[in-house]
């Protein structure tokens, strides 16, 4: 599957507007169904492959969550809505799909931890499903 990466430079803002950014997307959407993302969000989060491009205006505005050993997760000081998940190796943060002023500018392509979704909600439509060991194989094998 080829790649498609919109060189686009996009802006967004949490809630009460304390935080704005701009960042570079991959030009696709993804569900994260593990619990983690359910208690961050109340919901389920909609993120979107950003790399290394996030760009906060004021990064004092922003909390961050150390959340495993693996990633943080970030947050509006003043309002709390969700907005980034960050790798701590480097390299890949996650910009909350509705945090971007036009959350429909992404295609929905895929759904991960796909077994730890309750079973009282699902997604209609067809798209790549990954389940957490699927996650993981990918993290460790593609580096
Ligand atoms: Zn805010
Ligand atoms: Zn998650």
């Amino acid at each position: 599957m080829s790649e498609t990466t919109n060189p686009e430079r996009l802006s967004g803002r949490c809630l009460c507007g304390a935080v704005t950014f701009t960042a570079i997307p991959k030009h696709s959407m993804h569900a994260c169904h593990c619990e983690s993302c359910r208690r961050w969000t109340g919901g389920i989060y909609l993120g979107v492959e950003c790399g290394d491009s996030l760009e906060v205006a004021d990064p004092g505005a922003v909390a961050v969550y150390d959340s495993s050993d693996w990633a943080t997760r970030s947050f509006c000081r003043t309002c709390g809505s969700t907005l980034f998940w960050t790798l701590k190796a480097g390299g890949l943060t996650a910009v909350s799909a509705q945090a971007f002023d036009d959350p429909s500018a992404f295609p929905f392509d895929s759904e991960i931890f796909i077994d730890s979704k309750p079973a009282n909600y699902a997604f209609a439509g067809d798209r790549v499903r990954m389940t957490g060991a699927d996650v993981f194989a990918q993290f460790a094998g593609g580096g």
